[in-house]
């Protein structure tokens, strides 16, 4: 949080009644204190931002109370074309103004930032992140420390963590960021897995409604702020913790397989995770509470054709509840023969680095895999629900076999909603607004907008043409403060899978 002017401006005036002989009167210093509490009030009520530690601090280029970005190309999150030669005015960490450059005046002490060549869009608002990653067989390593900052240089500035296998790590860094002690993106912090008995070394087993109750309200009440159904969840155990959840304020996204997407539906779900690739609802012979395999599910949607009245009878069903699906195609893309290998390996350990190459080659020989028809299903559904309304969000799961780096796999996810056949502003609105719509902070983030916080990422090229260009992020205002995604990189590069 910064005070600009405002305190300086209390003082002169406290000076000036302190250099009179006489007595203040108790209503004339009744005054000056009202008038300095709101001087010193404002600031704090526009801005919201946390005093940056030293450690934030060292990743930060810009940082001013009044910023002009001229001349920039703006993708503004909601889907709009984007606008060539516009300024994009910045106060107190909030958007000011935007417009044609032409027509909206830079401030006068403003400091300008003149972008010819560059864009900016939103800051990312992302819902299936994770601050872990497959660091050995079926293990989990957490990287809280690592993959906040490599969010927050791929211009992550908002996401959910879709599933928590750290328990209180997650909540912790949170509040971290959130106190300005880390740079990171804003969290909407997920609690541990809502399950039933599993084979998972890290997922608590909920067996009855009344212990998914207790565990919603435990973990809501050490400061999780979403919940996610997971593979093996009862529908009774999932029923509850969705009731209590809501109880809460709080929202419900499932992983599933035990239960179908209809199921859950009518449990009130609000999102879905891995588009319809995690939908057990085509599997004939499936058993009520029971998983009858990722694989076996896989292969029946593999089987279903966009048009079928069973796929169009569900995305109705869908829309109409109003759920949202999680798009994370990134994480399939690691799975799919002949797909390139994916950006950002390069800042992992080398030994997790050569370990994902092996993998990815491992996959590329495998010319029977499932996903070489799987993936562009999956891009088929996904593109079919948003068409038919539904809210498609985007995040990027960085689990399977690795390969998914937070941060650069966001911009991936962009690249891969445009081939599977959006516009790139509608993968970039997916990527943004639709997730703060999710989340219930479209007032907020998510498009570019006076009022909205300055969250936002200057990109060098036009991805609106050429969608690639969202892997050139030059500069992440996060609230306003500029964040150098190289220095953010630079201190993790070679060292991710340690901490
Ligand atoms: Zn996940």
């Amino acid at each position: 949080m910064r005070l600009s002017l405002t305190p300086s401006a209390a003082h002169v005036s406290l000076a000036r009644l302190s250099r009179r002989r006489r007595r203040l009167s108790r209503a004339e210093v009744a005054l000056a204190l009202a008038a300095l509490a709101a001087l010193v009030a404002v600031p704090q009520l526009s801005a919201q931002r946390p005093v940056l530690s030293p450690q934030a601090r060292q990743f930060v280029v810009r940082d001013t109370a009044l910023l002009a970005l001229t001349n920039v190309r703006v993708i503004d999150g909601s889907g709009s074309p984007a606008r060539d030669a516009q300024t994009v005015i910045v106060r107190d960490g909030r958007i000011a103004a935007v417009g044609p450059a032409a027509t909206t005046p830079v401030p006068a002490g403003a400091q300008v930032l003149d972008l010819p060549g560059r864009t900016v869009i939103p800051g990312l608002v992302m819902v299936h992140e994770h601050l872990y990653y497959p660091v050995g067989p079926g293990v989990y390593g957490n990287l809280t420390e690592s993959f906040v900052r490599l969010y927050l240089a791929g211009g992550v500035t908002s996401m959910r963590t879709g599933g928590n296998m750290n328990g209180y790590g997650e909540l912790n860094i949170k509040r971290a960021i959130d106190r300005g002690d880390k740079a990171g993106p804003w969290i909407d912090a997920t609690a541990p897995y809502v399950n039933g008995p599993n084979p998972f070394g890290q997922m608590q087993a909920l067996n009855t409604a009344a212990e998914a109750r207790r565990f919603v309200d435990f973990w809501a009440d050490q400061g999780a702020t979403s919940f996610k159904g997971y593979m093996q969840v009862s529908r009774d155990v999932l029923g509850a913790a969705i009731q209590q959840a809501h109880a809460r304020g709080l929202k419900v996204t499932g992983h599933l397989c035990s239960v179908t997407y209809r199921e859950a539906t009518a449990l009130g779900i609000d999102n879905l995770e891995h588009g319809f690739l995690a939908a057990t609802d085509f599997v004939a012979d499936k058993a009520p509470d029971s998983c009858p395999g990722q694989g076996k599910g896989q292969q029946s949607v593999n089987a279903m054709e966009v048009t079928n009245p069973a796929f169009t009878a569900l995305v109705a069903e869908l829309v109409q509840r109003n759920v949202a699906v999680t798009s994370t195609l990134t994480v399939f893309e690691t799975f799919a023969p002949g797909r390139p290998i994916p950006p950002g390996v390069d800042v992992l350990l080398p030994e997790l680095r050569d370990a994902y190459l092996r993998q990815h080659a491992t996959v590329s020989r495998n010319a029977q895999s499932i996903y070489t028809t799987l993936l562009p299903k999956a891009m088929a559904m996904e593109l079919a629900f948003a068409r038919a309304g539904g809210l498609l969000v985007a995040g990027t799961d960085p689990t399977g076999g690795g390969g998914v780096i937070a941060g650069y796999s966001n911009q991936r996810a962009l690249e891969l909603l445009v081939e599977a056949g959006f516009s790139p502003v509608e993968a970039i609105r997916i990527g943004t607004l639709n997730g703060a719509t999710y989340l219930g902070r479209d007032q907020l983030v998510g498009s570019i907008a006076p009022g909205k916080q300055a969250d936002l990422v200057v990109i060098g090229g036009d991805p609106s043409t050429r969608i690639a260009d969202v892997r050139n992020v030059e500069l992440v205002f996060k609230q306003g403060v500029g964040y150098d995604p190289q220095k953010l990189v630079n201190s993790v590069k070679g060292k991710v899978g340690l901490y």
